[in-house]
């Protein structure tokens, strides 16, 4: 493990570390499988060794290097990318000027095309195209089994501290190992991902759109129907207009919601919001700590009669929870570096989380998304009392096998909009300005889009 660099598995695998350490080691290769009926597409020897480009952080600099392909695990699968999107959770760590000598490929999902399988691979075969998504299911392990993909255990609990869960899957000519980050990375021409992480799908669709399957939109989307559901007519909020977002005013909007109010402190966001599918919006630094209170006047009925929603019974202190949204997205998340554009009022993200819990009305569903770093506190009897149900949002409570290819048909059927996501395309060699525009915020979602 290594300094403090800003990702969410890294988060989470510093909480399960410090849930119990119960790490599993990530084999290459499942004692007990069957030895493959056939021979390894590597066998063939046209991939191990085969030099490509990809965008690395390695010293003190991020930038395009060219490397050699190591040879991969039987469960590995290569692609050839097609696009990435950059997502902000990398860009702290990515722009970081510290020096390191672990060289890397940011990002942790990607779109591309299968060129070769290891011999222990049965879900893709070459030709497919996949999506490979920053959340395995694997479909054997206990929270697979128990119905929670989106905890896959391949993907949260499978290293030991200290341990690198992920093989460098290339090296630069002298040598130097590089790793993809998470065991995906995505920025270079070639990945190399377990298959747990592949989402094959069968469509026309254009790269630059389905390589948003692989965590922000499918993430924010998820947030309003996979573990936490939005009811036609309800009350959302979506806290922060950004790509993850913009996928859950989506979300709200295919669903039926009623009022979809979006929170966010840029106003080139806000508006966009609207098109997307919000009612209102508000300006996060303008409202201020009144934010909470206003979201309960707009969700407080069409009068005052109890039925409507409008007053609580009696006028004890805490009735004012009675008021409030029915389902509430979190997804401003922290402030990783100053943006070029509106600031957030605290860039820690721990007030945001706490007006999310506060606006949502008693018997309501909260969603929290964005990483807080810091400790966040609510009044104990508050979660004793007020009946609102807690939604983890690890990429939206997303089955990524289950959800991945309905989302497919709902872009297809002009359901999802996942073009106008797409604010600006990056050829490989400007995949650095790329990372840098979404750490400024001056765009929803730059799409990096490779030669082919
Ligand atoms: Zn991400
Ligand atoms: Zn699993």
């Amino acid at each position: 493990m290594k300094g403090k660099r800003l990702s969410r598995r890294r988060v989470l695998r510093a909480g399960a570390t410090a849930l119990g350490g119960g790490a599993l080691a990530l084999g290459s290769g499942t004692a007990g499988e069957a030895a493959p009926a056939q021979a390894p597409a590597i066998g063939t020897g046209t991939q191990t060794g085969r030099t490509f480009r990809g965008l690395v952080r390695h010293d003190a600099t991020l930038d395009v290097q060219e490397m050699r392909l190591l040879a991969i695990d039987p469960r590995q699968v290569v692609i050839r990318s097609l696009a990435v999107a950059p997502c902000y959770t990398i860009v702290r760590g990515a722009l970081g000027t510290n020096a390191i000598r672990r060289a890397e490929v940011p990002n942790h999902c990607g779109f591309g095309v299968v060129e070769a399988v290891g011999a222990m691979v049965k879900r893709v075969q070459v030709g497919d195209k996949v999506v490979v998504a920053g959340t395995s299911q694997c479909g054997q392990c206990y929270q697979c089994l128990h119905g929670r993909p989106d905890y896959c255990q391949f993907t949260f609990f499978s290293n030991a501290p200290g341990v690198e869960p992920f093989p460098p899957f290339a090296q630069f000519r002298d040598g130097t190992p590089v790793y993809a980050q998470a065991g995906i990375g995505g920025m270079s021409e070639i990945m190399t991902a377990f298959e747990e992480y592949c989402v094959p799908v069968f469509t026309d669709l254009p790269a630059a759109q389905l390589t948003l399957l692989g965590d922000q939109l499918a993430s924010g989307f998820a947030a309003g129907h996979a573990e936490m559901v939005f009811q036609p007519g309800s009350d959302v909020v979506v806290f922060g207009a950004g790509p993850v977002g913009l996928g859950a005013v989506q979300a709200a909007r295919v669903m039926g919601a009623g009022q979809v109010i979006v929170v966010d402190p840029i106003k080139y966001r806000r508006d966009f919001a609207m098109k997307m599918g919000a009612t209102v919006t508000l300006d996060a630094n303008a409202e201020g700590d009144g934010i909470v209170e206003r979201i309960r006047e707009l969700c407080r009925g069409p009068n005052d009669r109890r039925f409507a929603g409008g007053v609580s019974w009696g006028r004890a202190a805490n009735a004012v929870i009675s008021r409030g949204a029915d389902f509430v997205v979190e997804a401003a998340g922290l402030q990783a570096l100053p943006p070029k554009v509106e600031t957030q009022p605290d860039p820690t993200n721990v007030k945001t989380v706490q007006q999310a819990w506060d606006c949502t009305r008693a018997g309501g569903h909260v969603m929290l998304m964005g990483f807080t770093l810091q400790p966040v506190s609510f009044p104990g009897a508050s979660l004793a009392l007020f009946g609102r149900t807690i939604h983890p949002g690890q990429q939206g409570g997303l089955h990524v096998m289950r959800d991945i290819p309905r989302y497919v048909k709902l872009i297809e059927k002009g359901k999802i909009d996942a073009q106008s996501l797409i604010t600006k395309r990056y050829t490989l060699d400007q995949s650095r300005q790329a990372v840098q525009d979404t750490a400024d915020r001056t765009i929803i979602t730059g799409v990096i889009e490779f030669a082919s």
